[in-house]
C-alpha cells in the first residue's frame, strides 16, 4: 500500500501538473487549486498562501438557532448500524460546546487527511504516534469538535447544524493501525473519523481493518466512504470508471450495511470525466489541498489537508485555522 501510495504521490503530482489543476511538491504543501475541473475560485486559496494564517475564518451568521433542525441523515435507508455517536466517549476535560444551525454555502472547517498512524514504518504516509496524539491536542485546545464527512457536505450544501469550530478527520485506505493505533488516541480526545475503504482490498490480509473492527468504528460514530474498487488511478482508463466508482458504492453499501455517500479519489486525481462519474454516484468527492474553505462548487473536490511523517508540529498548526 505504501508503495501504490508513494507512486501515486508521484503520478499526482505530474498528473495534476498537466491537468492544470494544481502543482503538488513532494514533501512540501504547495498544493495550489486552479479554476478548473469543478474547482471554484472561491474555494481556491489565494496562490502561495498555503502556510500562512491568512485563510479567512469563518464568521457566523447572527445566531440563527433552529431548534428543529434535525442532525438525521437525508438518506431514507434504514442503517444497519446507528450512525449516532452516542457510544462515543465524552472526555471530562472536553467541554460540549452548543451547536448552532450553518446555513447552507460557504464553510471554513478543515478536514485532515492521514494513511498510517504507527512507530513501526518509518515511510512518507506514516505518522508516529507520538505525533499524532500531539496535533490531536491542538485540535482539542483549538476547540474542534470532529464531525462527519456527510454533515459538512449537508451543511454546505443544505445547512445543518454544526459545533462552532467543525473538523473532519479522514483515513484514506483503511489501513488496520487506523484501529489499532489512531482509534485509541481519537479516543482520548472524544474525536472521530472517517475512512475511505478500497473494496478489493476488503478482507485481504492482516494490514486493512477487518469487518469486526469495521463495525466497531461503525457503532463508535465514524463514517465510512469509497476509495474506489481497486486503487486506480482513475484518469487512465474512462472504460473502468462505472466500476470503479459506481459499483464501489453498491459493494461497500453491501458490506457496510450503511449508505455511503462519499468518494475519496485515489491519489486525489480526477479530471472533469472522472468528476462527472462521481457526481453522478455520490454527493461529494474529496480531493487534495491546503484550504479549509468549502463551498457548495467545491463538493466534488473537496480540499484535504494532508498530514505526512515530515508535517513539523509547527506546520500543523499553520495548516490549521
Ligand atoms: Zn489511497
Amino acid at each position: 500500500m505504501t508503495v501504490r501510495c508513494k507512486r501515486g504521490g508521484l503520478w499526482l503530482a505530474a498528473v495534476l501538473v498537466s491537468l492544470g489543476l494544481a502543482a503538488c511538491e513532494l514533501g512540501g504543501w504547495s498544493v495550489l487549486p486552479g479554476g478548473a475541473g469543478g474547482i471554484s475560485a472561491a474555494a481556491a486559496p489565494p496562490v502561495n498562501a498555503a502556510v500562512t494564517e491568512t485563510v479567512t475564518p469563518f464568521l457566523p451568521e447572527p445566531v440563527t438557532l433552529t431548534p428543529t433542525a434535525s442532525r438525521t441523515p437525508t438518506v431514507t435507508r434504514t442503517p444497519r448500524h446507528s450512525p449516532t455517536p452516542s457510544s462515543s466517549p465524552t472526555p471530562e476535560n472536553t467541554p460540549t460546546p452548543a451547536w448552532d444551525f450553518h446555513p447552507a454555502g460557504e464553510l471554513t472547517a478543515p478536514v485532515l487527511l492521514y494513511h498510517h498512524v504507527n512507530d513501526q514504518e518509518s515511510n512518507l504516509y506514516t505518522v508516529t504516534t507520538t505525533d499524532f496524539r500531539n496535533q490531536m491536542k491542538v485540535l482539542a485546545e483549538r476547540g474542534y469538535t470532529t464531525i462527519p464527512i456527510s454533515l459538512l457536505v449537508r451543511a454546505v450544501r443544505d445547512g445543518a447544524p454544526l459545533p462552532p469550530k467543525a473538523l473532519v478527520i479522514t483515513f484514506d485506505d483503511g489501513n488496520r493501525d487506523v484501529y489499532t493505533r489512531a482509534y485509541p488516541i481519537l479516543q482520548e480526545f472524544g474525536f472521530t473519523a472517517s475512512v475511505y475503504l478500497v473494496v478489493n482490498y476488503l478482507d485481504r490480509g492482516e494490514s486493512i481493518l477487518s469487518h469486526e473492527q469495521i463495525d466497531e468504528l461503525l457503532a463508535a460514530g465514524w463514517e465510512f466512504g469509497s476509495h474506489s474498487m481497486s486503487h486506480t488511478e482513475l484518469t487512465r482508463d474512462y472504460s473502468n470508471l462505472w466500476y470503479e466508482v459506481s459499483r464501489s458504492r453498491y459493494e461497500l453499501e453491501e458490506y457496510l450495511g450503511t449508505d455511503v455517500i462519499t468518494f475519496a479519489y485515489p491519489y486525489g486525481v480526477m479530471d472533469t470525466v472522472v468528476q462527472r462519474s462521481v457526481r453522478e454516484t455520490f454527493e461529494a468527492g474529496l480531493g487534495l489541498g491546503t484550504s479549509s474553505l468549502h463551498t457548495p462548487d467545491s463538493l466534488f473536490y473537496l480540499s484535504r489537508i494532508e498530514v505526512r511523517r515530515s508535517t513539523s508540529l509547527a506546520d500543523f498548526k499553520a495548516l490549521i485555522p
